[in-house]
């Protein structure tokens, strides 16, 4: 998955573990797929490897490292809209369409990147 995205290797990976347990009961849901906490993306055991799932999460790690006030600020936005609406939400949802979008298309690929550093 990281010769298609590299940018994924900037975050860190676990299975299962307390955040996915209180995420799920923090949004009345037994089907959370993935949390992100900094720079760790927690994925629930019997999550698939999906990719728009990673790209998701991974864009929450660029909003945890964008503003110390990003967890406050999530859960601001979670009370206020509701999980859907939540900007970051949409942020995060927008990001992964977006940037998996650039790889069916050939544009941005790993192997098209190496091709033009190359020449
Ligand atoms: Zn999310």
């Amino acid at each position: 998955m990281t010769e298609r995205y590299p940018e994924l290797a900037d975050a860190v990976y676990r299975r299962g573990g307390v955040p996915i347990r209180l995420g799920g009961w923090a949004l009345g849901s037994s089907h959370v797929s993935g949390i992100t906490l900094w720079r760790t993306i927690f994925l629930h055991r019997d999550a698939r490897l999906d990719e728009r799932l990673l790209l998701h999460e991974l864009r929450h790690v660029h909003q945890f490292r964008e503003a110390k006030t990003f967890p406050l600020r999530y859960l601001w936005q979670s009370l206020r809209r509701g999980y859907s609406k939540n900007p970051y939400e949409v942020d995060a949802r927008r990001f992964a369409a977006i940037r998996s979008r650039m790889n069916e298309s050939g544009v941005f690929s790993g192997e098209d990147r190496g091709e033009e550093e190359g020449g």
